[in-house]
């Protein structure tokens, strides 16, 4: 029988906040609400509801962008001095570090994550902070010779208005990795974070007005898909950066090409984890373990397709089961959970269903590690071998704890193997040979290569993807191309 887990285990005050969010105290003028439809968010460790939120209707979206476009126009921010917006984005930071643990727990009931994983993510949050505040003053244009009697010059400024539109997965990081870049260099800012996990954008939006954002420069709309729309397709943006799945992404590409709207996409993956015989094996299975198993697979990086040289298949495959037979599938807030539940019912029945499916076409499933009997969305990691590289899959997202495995015996049919889906996000590399890791990397179409490591993220690292994973690049110095907007200068110099 199911034990419901005690909402006495949720902070006084995160209970209280979570009260007063549905209530319609949304303790900022950065989130514009609607009136009439509300809808649930969930607990996906409980599956019952932590608070209720109003639903931005078109024409408060219609408020949100306009607020952004008079705040620009109007240039309270980007006419700061950088020092300045340096000085709020510092402040920011800190503000996310003092109110550290109640952001994590947070982030942890609304994901159904573990909490040490959410508390990492609120440390990325401060530490993508710190790295475009730093930017903020440093980024110029250049002089250029010209044959005539020319002075030329290119400069730098703000895109303008910026909408997000956010996943669930790592709600805060993902949509930090969008702000804080557009927030250092002047731009105005419209974001509508995941129904499913909206609760930190909304604690994010009252740092920023202690922070010092100017009033209509951080805008927070909520609701799914139908406001999601209607921000894209608004024809007073500048910019529309998206991650998502590959499917919204070309819903959000499609609208904005209406307004000739531009788009940065970050978008799916069916990322493969080579593992080649020479691999130091203790290493490699813990890599390719964590790479599938963190945040229950629902990782656009997760490392879903295991290719693995055939001559150490079995053996790999009995260390991954002896490694994986430890993880504790539970609530975010239980000390005892490795692993956190799939973030919705819809989303759990979806995955049992591609498992059903791929039984009925002749696979062997196993599935590990120990699960709690509270009444959350949980899926055991699992494994499933059997099925031929082509079968739906090796090719589709799945987007839960689930790697499927096949085996290759040459670095070219590896190559093959690894490239054989229609996404080009990440892929890792293991291999104990000088040279070998690198020559496959060159090979491998995907945005990120990881090489005896996998799922490393920094801000100084630009993130991204190829084919049907997307384009255009966020974090590191990229951001800067994705957020300031070039301007050529030119002035005749001959009197
Ligand atoms: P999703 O595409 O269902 O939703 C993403 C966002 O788009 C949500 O805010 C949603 O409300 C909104 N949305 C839905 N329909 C819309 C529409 N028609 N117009 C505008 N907005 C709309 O994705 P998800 O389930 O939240 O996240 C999982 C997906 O995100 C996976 O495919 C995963 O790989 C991908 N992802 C990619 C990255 C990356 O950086 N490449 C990172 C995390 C997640």
């Amino acid at each position: 029988m199911n034990t419901p887990i005690s909402s006495a285990i949720v902070p006084g005050p995160v209970r209280n906040w979570l009260e007063n969010l549905s209530k319609g105290n949304l303790g900022s003028i950065n989130v514009l609400a609607g009136e009439s439809e509300t809808f649930d968010v969930m607990d996906p460790g409980t599956a019952s509801p932590l608070t209720s939120l109003p639903v931005s209707s078109e024409e408060v979206v219609g408020t949100a962008v306009r607020n952004a476009r008079r705040a620009f126009e109007g240039g309270s921010w980007r006419n700061e001095s950088p020092d300045q917006r340096e000085r709020v984005l510092l402040k920011l930071a800190d503000l996310v570090e003092r109110d550290f643990q109640f952001l994590s727990v947070v982030e942890a009931l609304d994901t159904g994550k573990p909490l040490e994983e959410a508390k990492f993510d609120i440390e990325e949050v401060a530490t993508v902070l710190r790295y475009y505040a730093g930017w903020s003053n440093k980024v110029s244009g250049q002089t250029i010779a010209t044959p005539f009697e020319l002075s030329a010059m290119t400069i730098k400024g703000p895109v303008g208005v910026c909408a997000a539109i956010t996943p669930w997965n790592y709600p805060l990081p993902i949509l930090m990795y969008k702000l804080a870049p557009a927030l250092a260099f002047g731009n105005s800012f419209v974001a509508k974070p995941s129904e499913l996990a909206p609760l930190s954008a909304i604690y994010f939006a009252q740092l920023c007005e202690e922070a010092g954002v100017p009033e209509g420069v951080v805008n927070i709309v909520l609701g799914a898909g139908a406001t999601g729309s209607a921000l894209a397709s608004n024809p007073d943006l500048d910019k529309i950066a998206f991650t998502g799945s590959s499917r919204t992404g070309q819903a959000i590409m499609t609208a904005a090409a209406k307004n000739t709207t531009k788009v940065t996409l970050e978008l799916g993956g069916k990322s493969p984890q080579v593992v080649f015989a020479s691999s130091n094996l203790a290493k490699s299975v813990e890599g390719v373990a964590r790479g599938i198993w963190t945040n229950a697979g629902q990782v656009c990086v997760a490392g879903s397709r295991l290719i693995v040289e055939k001559s150490i298949k079995t053996e790999f495959l009995n260390e991954l089961e002896r490694f994986t037979n430890s993880y504790f599938v539970g609530h975010s807030l239980d000390s005892r959970s490795t692993m956190g539940p799939i973030i919705s019912m819809a989303q759990q029945e979806k995955i049992r269903g591609v498992l059903d499916g791929a039984v009925s076409d002749g696979a062997e499933l196993h599935e590990y590690g120990r699960v709690s009997d509270v009444a959350g969305f949980f899926q055991r990691p699992t494994v499933i071998d059997g099925l031929s590289s082509s079968h739906s899959t090796h090719q589709e997202e799945i987007f839960g704890p689930v790697i499927t495995v096949s085996t290759f015996e040459s670095e070219a049919e590896a190559i093959e193997l690894a490239n054989s889906t229609r996404y080009g996000l990440a892929a890792g590399i293991w291999t104990g040979q000088a040279g070998q890791g690198h020559r496959v990397a060159k090979s491998i179409t995907s945005g990120t290569v990881w090489i005896n490591t996998y799922g490393t993220f920094h801000p100084t690292l630009p993130f991204g993807g190829t084919k049907s994973s997307g384009f255009g690049r966020e974090l590191g110095e990229s951001a800067i191309d994705a957020y300031t907007e070039l301007k050529t200068v030119v002035e005749d110099i001959s009197e």
